[in-house]
């Protein structure tokens, strides 16, 4: 399969070019040329997740100088649990994406996509420097995934003070060839920095740099299959499509649940959750696309003003019609955050994040619009990482767990920066010697 750019269909490149670029030079978002087509008998002699994974990917993959590794590179990245847990009402599950070594989603992206880069870096080329811009999560998944593996780095930039004291320590505990720098300036001002940084050719043939943000192709194509699993498992048990309702924020997630349903997955209905940032609510209303500034929600990993991955949906869906018709996005404000999660636990003894709980909040809303059927929330994080709105809400303690213990357990530590690319550059000189 060969991959092309959002804003330019002619060239063309190859899986693992697409991979190191991060972004196409053009700026645009690397896709693939086509989509497979499957059926759920296709996958009639697959059960786990890394089985499901590989012959879901195998297409992508097929003619590139990684395809003969894509079964070990998901053997090893997908390693832990993905509970599909029913709830008392019969007809709603949770997809529980949070078993992974940081209680996040962003753990099977992040993870696939460093068993590919590692395998891309020749141990004769100078180290490569991932380097992150975080509001929390990512840098988490990041780091854990590309902790210790040879010839890689990584650096996180973080807004300090803005990201929870556990997102915080999460984000400095890994040492080794993982180093966090605590920025005095927003996630913006991080995000610009990185950005800047990866622009930077002449630091580029000093310091080579790449990037594994939700753009990236490695991250994306990975979460397709958790989609995969789920709907292959429920299909096999009940012979209907399941329908999904996606916490959202740049799209990365819920991307890949519309990537997979367009591949033949047994996907039913898809509904996205945003937080109160609705450039995404208001567009599928019928509105003009309006990215602007995010504002500040509890469920903080979906703080999204301009979602990065919308140039892919024209990609999927050229006739606007038709996109507006493949899926719904609701909005829910903070004070539904809370109400939810109070509900969800009272209802069926489940403590959500927050972010999960717009999802269980938007399903409520269809359920009472009279849809039907079943649908599956996914749960993107673990409670105890957003422990400072869960628990006083709740009035209980949500204990962290064992993976994310283990790290809350380790010492801490990051370096402070200014919010400038010049500060920046010359620490990645410094770090790269
Ligand atoms: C990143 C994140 C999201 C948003 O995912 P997108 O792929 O950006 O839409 C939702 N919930 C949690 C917990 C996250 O970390």
């Amino acid at each position: 399969m060969r991959f092309h750019s959002t804003r330019d269909d002619c060239s063309s490149v190859d899986l693992s070019t697409a991979l190191l670029a991060g972004l196409a030079a053009d700026g645009g978002l690397y896709v693939p040329d086509s989509l497979p087509s499957f059926t759920p008998a296709d996958f009639a002699a697959d059960d786990s997740m890394a089985a499901i994974a590989t012959r879901l990917l195998t297409p992508f993959f097929a003619g590139d100088a990684l395809a003969g590794e894509l079964a070990a590179i998901c053997a090893e990245a997908f390693d832990f649990p993905l509970p599909l847990k029913p709830l008392a009402d019969g007809e709603t599950w949770v997809l529980e994406l949070f078993h992974g070594p940081t209680a996040a989603f962003k753990d099977f992206g992040a993870r696939f996509l460093a068993r590919c880069m590692t395998r891309l870096r020749r141990s004769d080329q100078p180290p490569l420097t991932i380097l992150v811009a975080t509001s929390g999560d990512t840098g988490a998944a990041v780091a854990a995934a590309f902790h210790r593996l040879p010839n890689l780095k990584v650096v996180i930039l973080y807004p300090d003070g803005r990201v929870s004291p556990r997102q915080a320590h999460q984000l400095g505990c890994f040492g080794d060839n993982v180093r966090a720098f605590r920025v005095a300036g927003s996630f913006d001002d991080c995000q610009s920095m990185a950005k800047q940084a990866l622009a930077d050719r002449e630091l580029q043939q000093r310091v080579p740099l790449s990037s594994a943000n939700s753009i990236s192709l490695g991250r994306l194509l990975p979460q397709m299959a958790y989609y995969a699993q789920a709907s292959l498992r429920h299909w096999r048990r009940h012979a209907t499509p399941l329908g999904f309702v996606i916490p959202t924020g740049n799209l990365g997630n819920a991307l890949a649940a519309i990537m997979a349903r367009a591949c033949g997955l047994p996907i039913g209905e898809i509904a996205l959750a945003t937080n109160a940032n609705r450039v995404l609510p208001e567009f599928f209303a019928g509105a003009e696309y309006r990215p602007r500034a995010s504002i500040a929600t509890l469920a903080n990993a979906m703080d999204v003003g301009a979602p990065s991955n919308f140039e892919r949906l024209g990609w999927l869906y050229p006739d606007a019609v038709a996109l507006r018709q493949a899926f719904t996005v609701h909005a829910v404000d903070d004070d539904e955050i809370r109400r939810t999660l109070v509900s969800s636990h009272e209802r069926f003894g489940e403590v959500f994040c927050p972010h999960t709980a717009c999802a269980a909040r938007v399903l409520e809303t269809l359920r009472e619009g009279g849809a039907s059927g079943p649908f599956a929330i996914v749960a993107t994080a673990h409670p105890a990482k957003f422990e400072q709105v869960v628990e006083p809400l709740l009035g209980l303690a949500v204990a962290p767990p064992a993976s994310l213990a283990a790290l809350l357990a380790r010492p801490a530590t990051a370096e402070p920066l200014q919010p400038d690319p010049a500060a920046l550059r010359e620490r990645l000189i410094a770090v790269s010697g």
